[in-house]
């Protein structure tokens, strides 16, 4: 292990301004959002430009004998992004470009430093979007997310980060880049390294690029059911019985008795009863409507008292835009249909359910 003054010298000679020893920087580079912090001071934070600033570094790290912790965002809950005492903090935020987009083949190549949501929002004029969708969307990066394996609510029908990856660009230890993966949905030859990578949180390389495999916008309706039942085994049960009755929503979540009793706290909502449990089911697509109506029935018939909230997309927009309300009622019969948001302008109704505004973040 060469002295910290050796190695800053080194990475300055190398990169100049883009070490950073900021006190407020290195303080930073502490933490993530898991309400962790590292005990020690990394010794500085690299702001990486370019795949050669990634490389640099890291023939700096391996020849002296000095630990890296790559960063996104810093959004992760496992404390995996803290930087502690002589550790090297290589920032992957400033590599944040989109190098291309290709509508015909669904893919998008990117830096990884992008913000999943600002991809998503550039990804919209083409009318197409990366799945991918962690409740941090807003605030982590693509490179976070391969790097973790990220997933969120859409998961069920649209997957997680290993199924939105064709390929990503990896700078090893010693300053290797290696390009692994294809760019096309029927590349299998060869092992699946790419695979490998995704969810290796940083200890096998940094991400550098990726190959994402994209998806056109969703045209149609949102239809939001939240459904309350008696306890959290009704629930799951008629969690069971929406899969079994063979409609695929894009998002079934289920809240026990204290996640419930905690979003009403939260909202300043009246007490949900006691050990009362909520599924929030989401569908989407031409026929949302439709599956909206015979999800209904279906939990309606294994004990839950659902009610429906139905949005319209704009046209070109993408799911995390602005959405528009129309009404939240309650389904007194399982053959009874709510009405449905037929022109502009459309605002949010103030009498939708607020738990699953929580749940579905919109
Ligand atoms: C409010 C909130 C909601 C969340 N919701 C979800 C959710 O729904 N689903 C979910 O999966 N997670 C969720 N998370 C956790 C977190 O946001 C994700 O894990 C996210 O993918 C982390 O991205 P990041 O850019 O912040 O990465 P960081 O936190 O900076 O890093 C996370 C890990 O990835 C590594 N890493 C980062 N970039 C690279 C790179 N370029 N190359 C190699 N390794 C790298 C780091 O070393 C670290 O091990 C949530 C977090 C918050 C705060």
């Amino acid at each position: 292990m060469s002295d910290t003054a050796e190695v800053l010298a080194l990475l300055r000679a190398a990169l100049g301004d883009r070490v950073d020893t900021a006190p407020a920087s290195l303080a930073a580079a502490r933490a993530d959002k898991s309400g962790h912090a590292a005990s020690g001071t990394p010794l500085a934070v690299v702001h990486a430009a370019s795949v050669d600033d990634v490389q640099q570094t890291l023939r700096i790290a391996t020849a002296t004998g000095t630990p890296v912790v790559t960063r996104g965002a810093g959004t992760g809950l496992a404390g995996a992004a803290n930087a502690g005492e002589g550790e090297i903090a290589l920032s992957m935020r400033a590599m944040d470009r989109i190098l291309e987009v290709r509508p015909d083949d669904l893919l998008a190549v990117v830096e990884p430093g992008i913000l999943n949501a600002d991809l998503n929002t550039a990804l919209a004029e083409h009318g197409l979007w990366w799945a991918p969708d962690p409740a941090s969307r807003a605030i982590s990066t693509v490179g976070g997310n391969i790097a973790t394996g990220a997933g969120g609510l859409l998961c069920a029908k649209y997957g997680v980060v290993r199924d939105a990856v064709l390929g990503v660009d990896l700078v090893l230890a010693d300053g290797r880049l290696l390009h692994l993966g294809h760019r096309t949905v029927k590349g299998v030859t060869g092992l699946d390294l790419t695979s490998l990578v995704i969810g290796s949180e940083g200890t096998l390389g940094v991400v550098v690029g990726a190959t994402l495999t994209l998806r056109r916008l969703i045209p149609g309706e949102v239809c939001t059911i939240a459904a309350t039942f008696a306890d959290v085994r009704t629930a799951a049960v008629a969690s069971s019985a929406v899969t079994a009755s063979g409609a695929q929503p894009a998002i079934m979540e289920l809240m026990d008795a204290a996640s419930l009793a905690a979003v009403h706290a939260l909202l300043h909502l009246e007490p949900p009863a006691p050990g009362a449990a909520q599924l929030t089911i989401q569908t989407d697509g031409p026929a949302a409507a439709a599956e909206a109506d015979a999800i209904a029935a279906v939990l309606t018939e294994a004990g839950g008292s659902p009610s429906l909230t139905t949005v319209r997309k704009a046209s070109g927009c993408s799911r995390s835009a602005a959405r528009c309300t129309l009404r939240w009622s309650r389904w007194a019969r399982p053959s009874s249909r709510t009405s449905r948001c037929r022109g502009a302008p459309c605002r949010r109704c103030s009498t939708r359910s607020p738990a699953s505004s929580v749940i579905t973040g919109s």
